[in-house]
Order: C-alpha cells, then structure tokens, then sequence
C-alpha cells in the first residue's frame, strides 16, 4: 500500500516536471571569438520565445511575424583593424542541445572569420575543445584550404 503510494506521488512529481518543462519557453545564447573585451564576433540566440524573438529582431509588437534576423556591426580591433562582428537570432520549435549550440555558434564562428582578414579568434579560450561536453573530449579540426 505504502509502496503504491509513493509510486504513484512519483509519477505525479514526473508529470509535473514533464508539464513545466514542456510548456516553458527556453532561449540559448552563445558569444563566440572574442575580439577585444566585450567584443565578440559573433553572437547567437536561439529561442522558442516569440517575444524574444520579435525583441531582439526589433519588432516588438510581433506584427511582421519574424523568424529571425541578422545584424552586424564594424569593430575596431588593435592589431587587425574593423572587422565585422555579427548577431544572429532565430525562432526554433525545439531547443538544440547545449552541446550542438556549441557546435553552431564555434561552426559559425569559423565561417565568419574565414570571411575576413583576420586571425581566427574561435578557439581562443577554448583551445578547440567542446566546453559543453568535455567528457567526451571531443575536439574540432581547424580545416584550412
Ligand atoms: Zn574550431
């Protein structure tokens, strides 16, 4: 009886947990390549939450039903001269895991940099290695042309 009881009190606690975690809105945001203090190359928000969205894409009310945008911006950086530090923010239907976020926003991070001339800042304080699992160590290959 008393064994009952509890299974049951754990399946209530595991639904709620299950309903809460369903229903909440979660956003990810990463900066990545650091510049200079403050600086980062780039910057990438994920997020289920329209109201973030439509925030951080500068369409407050919602009217235009914005998916996502992209903006950049010129910063002056000792040593290298402007370079184009970029933001981008999407919707999602689901949340990527912490590590496959890592994954895009290093990715990216690469790309961005690969199209100027600058010295790839994305594995500065990182050294290449997956900060989110590094139980796996789990590393990315800088691939060069
Ligand atoms: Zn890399």
């Amino acid at each position: 009886m008393t064994q009952s009881r509890n299974r049951r009190a754990l399946l209530l606690i595991a639904c709620a947990a299950l309903t809460l975690t369903g229903c909440a809105a979660g956003t990810r945001t990463a900066q990545f390549g650091h510049l200079a203090p403050n600086e980062p190359l780039v910057t990438l928000i994920v997020s289920e939450d329209r109201e973030t969205i439509n925030r951080e894409c500068l369409d407050p009310d919602g009217t235009r039903r914005i998916l996502g945008c992209q903006t950049s911006r010129i910063v002056d950086v000792p040593g290298s001269g402007q370079v184009i530090a970029v933001k981008i923010v999407r919707y999602t239907d689901a949340l990527p895991s912490e590590m496959a976020f890592e994954i895009d926003v290093h990715e990216l991070c690469h790309a961005v940099a690969a199209t100027q001339a600058i010295e790839d800042p994305c594995h500065q304080g990182n050294d290449g290695v997956v900060q989110t699992a590094v139980s796996v160590a789990r590393t990315w290959n800088a691939t060069k042309p």
